[in-house]
């Protein structure tokens, strides 16, 4: 099994139970769902489906991805643009003027001014502004293409002043909620109040147990980055939205700064977007998606998560079965990711960096009980070059480390933190699994109380 954790978003191309199951027996760990188009009933199917195919070894991990602010143009009659044609932006939900593109929110002509550049459908299409008023503006294209309605708009280098939770969002949390959603991707993020205005809202649902994914896909998220990572369960590089921010050739230098922040705060990171995108249509990927993804492994990235290619195209479990083809041939070669140190303040992960340092000393496994996932984070933080076998008594926990870099979870409602017996359990039950094998050394660690990581045991798999 590949150490960095693979995800797929559902979709149309992948919604058959069929196909999940193959997508799962290919190395998928985790399920995302686009609430960019949601359909609750569907959803709510899809969610208990991916329930049936969950196993104690083999937790999956679902991810509601909420839409966040976003303006989308209006209707008319879709048309061509070549570079240096003129077309006006105009404040309407509706036209059938030609060369005019209907925005229905003021919000778009309040932030909008001469010399930005407006970006349709992702950055598909490109306008310079030459001229800006409170109803109009008019751009120019820089890029050849067909306009169409009811796609995103955004400005390059702005924030869109909407609330990043809205109406939409807050009806869509409480239906994640109530579906049993492991995980929210909170889109749009611009401080680390957005996601503490998040966990509120998942406090007073009594959801204090799903997790919390801050997609960094803005210029404040970036500047606001340590933050954000600290009120965060896991961050996401959106290389998407992140491109239309920032200079399309910043990508790369941005996304490696990301995953290195949410290492240092112990939190996983999920590189996204047009990973394997050209197997939309091909059932093999490009030679430069190949260098990309190992790219993303080698920065140290916990996770990988496909979009289109999972659930659009035409070959959504061949995707899977090539990322973890890359991902393992990657992973062959030690990870040469930067040293990080123990955060000072907090004694328990220079234990966890202890246990790592001794494990490998003494070419032993590591096995872990995590409650709330806190040790098993603080263990994966230093990247142990052996497994990691980590045991929870908690579903939510087990579904949790399950997008943590290295983990290999087994989910065991029997275990206790309280037993006396612990370690000898789960040695017995790893070996039962055939996660260790007679001979080998282990490092046995966990938590006295709640959130710490302070017993260390060592001890050799002898035959009972
Ligand atoms: P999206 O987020 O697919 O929901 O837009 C990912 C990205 O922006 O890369
Ligand atoms: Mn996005």
């Amino acid at each position: 099994m590949a150490k960095v954790k693979l995800v797929a978003t559902l979709g149309p191309s992948s919604w058959s139970e069929e196909t999940m199951k193959r997508m799962v027996a290919e190395g998928v760990n985790a399920f995302r769902l686009n609430f960019s188009h949601v359909d609750y009933a569907r959803f709510e199917e899809l969610a208990k489906q991916v329930r049936r195919l969950e196993t104690p070894l083999r937790p999956l991990t679902l991810i509601a991805d909420l839409q966040g602010p976003v303006i989308r143009l209006g209707e008319f009659a879709p048309f061509q643009v070549r570079p240096g044609d003129r077309v006006t932006f105009t404040l309407s939900s509706k036209t059938e003027e030609k060369y005019a593109v209907p925005v229905p929110n003021g919000v778009f002509f309040e932030i909008v001014r001469e010399g930005d550049e407006v970006l349709v459908e992702g950055g598909r299409l490109a306008f310079r502004i030459v001229d800006a008023g409170p109803e109009k503006a008019v751009g120019e294209a820089l890029l050849e293409g067909e306009v169409k309605p009811r796609k995103t708009v955004t400005v390059r280098g702005k924030d869109i002043p909407l609330p990043t939770i809205t109406e939409k969002d807050l009806r869509d949390i409480e239906f994640s909620v109530k579906a049993g959603f492991d995980a929210i991707a909170l889109s749009f993020v611009r401080s680390s109040s957005d996601v503490q205005r998040l966990r509120d809202i998942l406090f007073d649902y009594g959801a204090e147990d799903v997790k919390i994914i801050a997609k960094i896909e803005t210029k404040s998220a970036v500047e606001d980055l340590d933050s954000i990572l600290q009120k965060s369960d896991a961050a996401l590089v959106a290389r998407g939205d992140l491109a239309n921010f920032y200079g399309l050739e910043e990508i790369y230098s941005i996304q490696r700064y990301i995953i290195s922040r949410a290492r240092r705060f112990g939190k996983p990171s999920i590189v996204a977007t047009q990973l394997l995108e050209s197997m939309i249509s091909n059932p093999l990927p490009t030679r430069s998606e190949v260098v990309d993804v190992i790219t993303a492994v080698r920065m140290g990235a916990d996770a990988l998560l496909l979009a289109g290619e999972t659930a659009a195209g035409k070959y959504p479990v061949e995707s899977v079965y090539w990322l973890r083809r890359i991902v393992e041939e990657a992973e062959r070669e030690p990870l040469e990711v930067e040293d990080v140190a123990p955060d000072k303040s907090d004694l328990y992960e220079s234990i966890a960096k202890g246990v790592v340092s001794l494990a490998e000393v003494i070419s032993g496994k590591i096995i872990a009980f995590s409650e709330k996932g806190n040790t098993a984070r603080r263990i994966s933080k230093f990247r142990p070059k052996a497994g990691l076998i980590v045991f929870t008594n908690d579903p939510a926990t087990a579904r949790y480390v399950n997008m943590i870099y290295g983990v290999r979870v087994v989910y065991d409602p029997s275990l206790s933190k309280a037993d006396q017996n612990l370690f000898s359990k789960m040695l017995s039950k790893a070996l039962e699994h055939n996660l260790v094998n007679l001979g080998d050394l282990v490092v046995f660690t966990s938590g006295r109380r709640r959130g710490s990581t302070d017993l260390v045991s060592v001890e050799r798999v002898k035959s009972e």
